[in-house]
């Protein structure tokens, strides 16, 4: 029996999903980035299948899963709803096996053990996968992901394995008010990104594909823009308040 959130009857998803978008567009003229493109991922986390396909025939094409055994249930009908699946939690090894099955990018990479894990999986399955590397900018101790001065060298390794692809880096920010702390935190992540791929011009590292920023949600997105996010990532201001508190 599923626990998940079914929608609210009367939700407008059309208009959640034009609200934030044209947040994003805001936010992009309002530094300078108008038409960069910034991809809105939803994060469908905690709610039904229904609800989820309900926001990508709203216009989500980009959806975040968090948990492994959730995405077991509702990866059919995202891949029949046309939707492109991101692994946005932290992912154990021994349920790699789900997002290899379900996933386009697994965003939450901050291991070899873990990458090591999908690459083989990848290859099994004779499929490529993307991924991004998780970076704890915030320092704080809850928060997974790498080190940032360990993230190239994980980026380089993870890149050298078969079947995948980096393509960027992914950071949850600093939970707080505090405008500066959370965009010195985003910038942080921009200053690696900005590594990797100069660095990879010159042939010194593999990492030509890792330009993808994901970072910024419903209360911070326009802050996480203005630092460079190429992809911000959504829950609450598409789908509503979660039912259940997640992480
Ligand atoms: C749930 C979640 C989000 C979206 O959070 P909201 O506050 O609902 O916008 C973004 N990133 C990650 C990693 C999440 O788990």
């Amino acid at each position: 029996m599923s626990t998940l959130a079914a929608p609210p009857g009367d939700w407008d998803y059309a208009a959640r999903v034009a609200d934030v978008k044209a947040r994003v567009h805001i936010a992009e003229a309002s530094c300078g980035r108008a038409g960069s493109g910034v991809r809105l991922l939803v994060a469908t986390k905690t709610w039904s299948a229904d609800a989820a396909v309900a926001a990508v025939a709203a216009g989500a094409r980009i959806v975040g899963e968090s948990r492994m055994q959730e995405l077991a249930e509702k990866g059919e009908a995202l891949r029949a709803a046309g939707a492109r699946v991101h692994v946005i939690g932290q992912l154990q090894r021994n349920k790699a096996a789900i997002a290899v099955e379900f996933a386009d990018c697994v965003q939450t990479v901050d291991s070899m053990r873990l990458a090591e894990r999908l690459s083989r999986l990848c290859v099994e399955a004779g499929r490529e996968l993307d991924v991004m590397i998780q970076v704890n900018v915030s320092g704080e101790e809850s928060k997974s992901g790498v080190e940032p001065d360990d993230a190239l060298d994980l980026a380089a390794a993870v890149q050298a394995l078969p079947a995948l692809t980096v393509t960027g880096f992914m950071t949850i920010g600093l939970h707080s008010r505090d405008e500066e702390a959370v965009r010195a935190g985003y910038r942080r992540l921009r200053e690696i990104r900005d590594a990797a791929l100069i660095r990879s011009e010159s042939g010194a590292l593999p990492l030509t594909d890792a330009w993808h920023l994901s970072m910024g949600m419903s209360r911070d997105l326009e802050w996480a823009i203005a630092e460079g996010a190429t992809m911000v990532r959504v829950g609450s201001a598409v789908m509503g308040q979660r039912p259940t508190p997640t992480t």
